[in-house]
């Protein structure tokens, strides 16, 4: 064969050219993060059409997302130094699926023209079969049934051949529903996000002709990420490589993160026994962070039993070790964040300017982020949130903001429209239509124009009484933002002759608090409640985190307009731009320098993981970990904080176990800012919340255990050291004696005070704990 060139081959290490040269048979690469896998994959696909062995269509490559896949297509058109024409089979697992699908959808009784049906429809479907089954469907959700199917369907199961051991699912009616909805996909001429790989498993293992065909067409077949896919893509892969056995696959075991959605760690483990003699090859020398980033990783994931081990080395320089600050809120932890990407992106700590499209936050839950996204609006700094929307642009945060607005400003016709079947209540388009005929007529605003279409009965049945009922609770509501008149300016209608000036009292009700009734009454808390999807646990969060930060607010007015001022800060395409995403998405990935906040018990790892008996969630918690620490190539800095709030409240957060397997020697922890007068920028956080924040830090047991291990160091102790976590406002405001008022339970004396709680022994009342922030001190 004439010699082509094949500089490409000379960047790699020995092994990884072992693994790019090794083109027949199978091939298992297992090793460590940043180790070169991905870089060996896509060289072998370059190795593949460079020596002429496979044309570009003849090579199935898939990865997990399409950010993945675009850029191994990018990599290897940079190292052909060409554009790579046509390769139809790079893919996500998915997106391959549904080409092969299509090609032989009758295979399956579907037309190759099927729909694929989003979670909304494959939840109404179910619903239409649960209620002609009579089967109550508050007790047996149709979410809960999805999930069950959907775990079949992973495991690559049909109706048929759901194992016995499954019988009891969904009381015992699971199969047969599963059965009944796969047919009437099938009339519907639709599938299912989980049908696209088990209908085309179906097909090879039904028709052998065409199974045959793919083998054949297929001559190499590569995955990245192995040690993600589920039991279905495993029998998937098996199948097309079962002939030729050209299959390579590169994962890692540590970072195993989608055990949640049915993927299996143990498909590494039965790779070399369905592929006898399959070539293992093992790449231990990590290119991509600095030794301390690396230490610290594998002290970490060192925690987990549940592995298959490995070493890694580099040969990068020392560079800093990993950085470990603890914070006050996660408010503090959000600005003292953007002034570090700042202090980088000008270089002023004394290394080299880190552009921000070199700087990732990496979060474990969503909700994490509107703290970053707010504090980095309010500063100009630009950044993207990767694999989602941006907060305030959510789905539920849309609509919870929708009902703030038209509680505190009732002609907001567009809110109205939002919430008016937001949750469904049976308001079809034409009550709708009706709804803008009437306001239109009249000439007033949509809700007003509701009010009236109830008054003359023009909306009938089920519609038109939560249609009343919405307008009567959207005026209660509104009347809560207020309290009631205490004084009618009579001297303001002599000056000007308009109407008397009316002023209201105090509203007997917090806007914390009305938001979150706002949210539980209207029904649209329950909503997402009821809702079994993968996502709805992080819309739940999202909505509790929106109440939170409310507490920083005078009002919900105040609030709204906070958003749109900083809402309406677009940003533009182009530019760097730091990166916002959550650990799941970074998979894969790297960055010069790596924000890793939220290390906190409870939040990172989950509460889930800790409640679970046995280790599985909290060894699954620990890779993420790995993963996230592992993104880093420079720079990665871990942090806390000492409290959250949740729901308007401070809670108390104990930094993550994690943060105590970090190897010391690897570790720099770095002193909060502003608390020893040296302060980093922060000059407006001294007085008494520096001194509680300090408190609060240091006194956290994680912080102590940190503290000694770390030596002095030093750092100054705390000058006022507290016993407990406690809410600023309980500390500032009352002590145990202590005489107060409660707009609703009238006068008392303080008993105790727990957290942001006092118990107060009221005269009427009786002893009652309540939330501090609603009394009054009264020492009269
Ligand atoms: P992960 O497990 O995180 O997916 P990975 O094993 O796929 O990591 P890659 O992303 O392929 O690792 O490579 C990590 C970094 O190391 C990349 O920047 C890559 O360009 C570089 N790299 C890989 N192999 C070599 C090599 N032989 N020489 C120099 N740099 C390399
Ligand atoms: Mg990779």
């Amino acid at each position: 064969m004439a010699a082509r060139p094949m500089p490409y081959l000379d960047d790699l290490n020995p092994e990884q050219r072992r693994a790019v040269e090794t083109l027949d048979g199978p091939v298992l690469m297992l090793a460590g993060a940043g180790t070169g896998k991905t870089k060996a994959l896509t060289t072998r696909i370059v190795h593949l059409l460079n020596t002429a062995r496979a044309r570009p269509n003849e090579i199935l490559a898939v990865t997990f997302t399409n950010k993945a896949a675009r850029e191994m297509k990018e990599r290897v058109a940079r190292m052909l130094g060409q554009p790579v024409e046509g390769m139809p089979w790079l893919g996500t697992f998915h997106s391959v699926c549904v080409k092969l699908l299509r090609r032989h959808a009758e295979l399956v009784g579907l037309k190759s023209n099927f729909t694929i049906l989003d979670t909304d429809d494959q939840i109404r479907l179910l619903k239409q079969l649960i209620k002609a089954e009579q089967i109550d469907d508050k007790r047996w959700p149709a979410r809960q049934l999805a999930g069950v199917i959907d775990s079949w369907k992973n495991r690559a199961f049909t109706p048929a051949n759901v194992p016995t051991s499954d019988a009891g699912a969904y009381n015992y009616r699971g199969v047969d529903l599963y059965a009944q909805y796969q047919a009437r996909l099938k009339e519907l001429n639709a599938v299912d996000f989980g049908d696209l790989l088990l209908h085309v498993v179906t097909i090879f293992q039904t028709h052998s002709d065409v199974l045959e065909q793919y083998q054949r067409w297929f001559r190499y077949v590569m995955v990245d990420e192995y040690q993600d896919t589920n039991v279905a893509q495993y029998l998937w892969l098996r199948l097309l490589a079962g002939g030729h056995k050209n299959i390579c696959c590169v994962g890692d075991d540590d970072q195993s993160i989608y055990g949640w959605r049915g993927a299996e760690v143990g498909n590494i483990l039965r790779f070399e026994k369905d592929f006898p003699g399959a070539h293992v090859v093992r790449l231990e020398q990590n290119y991509r962070s600095t030794p301390h980033i690396l230490a610290a990783a594998s002290g970490v994931i060192a925690g987990n039993s549940d592995r298959l081990g490995k070493t890694l080395w580099t040969e990068a320089e020392d560079g800093e070790q990993v950085r470990l600050i603890g914070h006050w809120d996660g408010e503090e932890e959000a600005r003292w964040i953007g002034e570090e990407i700042d202090a980088l992106q000008r270089g002023t700590r004394g290394q080299r300017p880190v552009s921000l499209d070199e700087m990732a936050i990496l979060v474990r839950a969503s909700h994490q982020m509107r703290a970053f996204e707010d504090r980095f609006l309010t500063i100009g700094l630009p950044y993207r949130v990767i694999g989602g929307p941006r907060f305030y642009e959510r789905l539920e945060i849309r609509d919870a903001m929708a009902y703030f607005r038209v509680v505190t400003s009732p002609e907001d016709d567009l809110a109205f429209e939002r919430i008016v079947n937001t949750p469904k209540r049976g308001l079809g388009d034409k009550a709708q239509q009706t709804i803008q005929m009437t306001a239109r007529a009249h000439g007033v605003s949509l809700l007003e124009g509701a009010r009236i279409a109830v008054q003359d009965g023009a909306i009938k049945g089920k519609g038109g009484a939560a249609l009343r009922r919405l307008v009567e609770d959207l005026t209660r509501w509104n009347g809560m933002t207020r309290g009631p008149v205490v004084q009618i300016d009579e001297d303001a209608v002599l000056d000007d002759g308009g109407p008397p000036q009316v002023r209201f009292g105090e509203p007997e009700i917090s806007h914390v608090e009305l938001a979150q009734i706002l949210l539980d009454e209207s029904g649209y808390t329950g909503h997402w409640q009821n809702d079994k999807t993968p996502e709805a646990p992080g819309r739940l969060e999202n909505l509790k985190e929106l109440v939170n930060q409310l507490d920083n607010f005078e009002n919900l007015q105040g609030f709204l307009e906070h958003v749109s001022l900083i809402m309406d800060n677009e940003q533009s395409d182009d530019g760097a731009k730091v990166s916002i995403m959550t650990l799941h998405a970074a998979k894969g990935l790297e960055f010069p320098a790596v924000f890793l906040p939220g290390w906190e018990d409870g939040l990172f790892p989950s509460q889930r993981s800790m409640d679970e008996t046995g280790l599985k969630g909290l060894e699954e918690e620990r890779r993420l970990a790995y993963v996230g620490i592992t993104r880093a190539e420079e720079i990665c800095t871990i942090s806390f904080a000492a409290n959250r709030r949740v729901f308007g409240q401070w809670q108390n957060a104990l930094p993550s176990r994690f943060i105590d397997e970090l190897p010391e020697a690897h570790v720099d922890v770095l002193t909060p800012p502003g608390l020893y007068g040296s302060g980093g920028g922060y000059g407006d956080s001294g007085g008494l919340e520096a001194r509680v924040s300090e408190a609060n830090v240091y006194n956290s047991p994680g912080w102590k255990r940190l503290q000694a291990r770390q030596g002095q160091r030093g750092m100054a102790q705390p000058k006022e050291a507290r016993n407990s976590v406690i809410d600023l406002k309980a500390v500032s405001s009352f002590m145990v004696g202590e005489r107060v008022f409660h707009q609703k339970f009238g006068y008392g004396e303080v008993v105790d005070i727990e957290g942001d709680k006092a118990e107060v022994n009221f005269e009427k009342a009786g002893v009652k704990k309540v939330v501090s922030k609603f009394l009054s001190a009264k020492d009269d």
